[in-house]
């Protein structure tokens, strides 16, 4: 196929990529962002985020959310990228993954689990964001390709501080296309189903939130904001779980490590 041939197809793949659904088997897409460029921008906005959150040093919790982070990524359809998993002390219900698979995972969010499935449900889900690239798609669409490589190639750090704040920071937050949050549940279930966590977690915890929410409204604002938690959603969470051929995933209560680490996160 010429340049000029493909040139176009590129540009149809990007149009096709951002007006209609996306196809929620597919998890590579058209990407101007290199794995590489995403690797460089996932490594400066973590530095960022890790000046202004404050990152919980407690060894155990570190190594647990580790050990979560790494039983699912064994359950992703491809690991591209040096993930990185950290617990950060906010009491908002939330978890965030950035551009080359930093994830972060919110104290309130810990508080706020019955069990690891429910905890590993979150991950799985924000994982899947990575896993499929939907952040540097999110941003090309948003700021375009040259603020992105500007970034990458660290020639504007004010406005990097800035957009890590805005995007990531305690006060800010990306949005993705409900298509793209869709794809994160629809794969997130898989992850959860394949490294051995029940994805009912899943639907149970979005339950719970949602029920929360009608109870006290206001006090979710942050992850329903960025995670609309319509019944629809659960829904299709529940029948994907459906599809799955029965597994046995052993005691899903709260086992007493996890116990143990949302006591010591109560403390911090
Ligand atoms: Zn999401």
């Amino acid at each position: 196929m010429g340049r000029f041939h493909f040139f176009f197809l590129s540009l149809l793949l990007l149009f096709i990529g951002n007006g209609c659904a996306v196809n929620p088997e597919r998890v590579g897409g058209f990407n101007l962002i290199s794995v590489e460029e995403e690797k460089q921008l996932g490594e400066k906005f973590a530095a960022e985020i890790e000046k202004e959150q404050k990152v919980v040093k407690d060894p155990e919790v570190q190594a647990y959310i580790n050990r979560i982070g790494e039983k699912l990524l064994t359950g992703v359809e491809k690991v591209e990228f040096p993930y990185t998993f950290k617990v950060v002390k906010d009491d908002n219900i939330n978890a965030f993954a950035i551009p080359g698979g930093h994830t972060y995972v919110n104290t309130g969010l810990i508080k706020a689990a019955e069990s690891e499935d429910e905890l590993a449900a979150v991950m799985a889900h924000e994982i899947n964001h990575v896993v499929a690239r939907h952040s540097t798609r999110q941003l090309t669409q948003q700021y375009g390709y040259s603020l992105l490589l500007q970034l990458v190639l660290g020639q504007d750090p004010n406005l990097l501080a800035q957009l890590a704040s805005q995007l990531f920071g305690k006060a800010g937050s990306l949005y993705y296309s409900r298509g793209m949050e869709s794809q994160a549940d629809y794969l997130g279930v898989k992850t959860m189903y394949n490294a051995g966590y029940d994805p009912a977690g899943m639907e149970k915890f979005f339950q719970k939130l949602q029920a929360e929410n009608k109870q006290e409204p206001g006090k979710l604002t942050k992850f329903l904001s960025s995670h609309p938690l319509t019944s629809e959603r659960i829904q299709n969470v529940k029948a994907e779980i459906g599809k799955l051929p029965p597994k046995s995933f052993g005691a899903s209560q709260a086992s007493p490590e996890f116990s143990r680490i949302k006591a010591k996160v109560q403390q911090q």
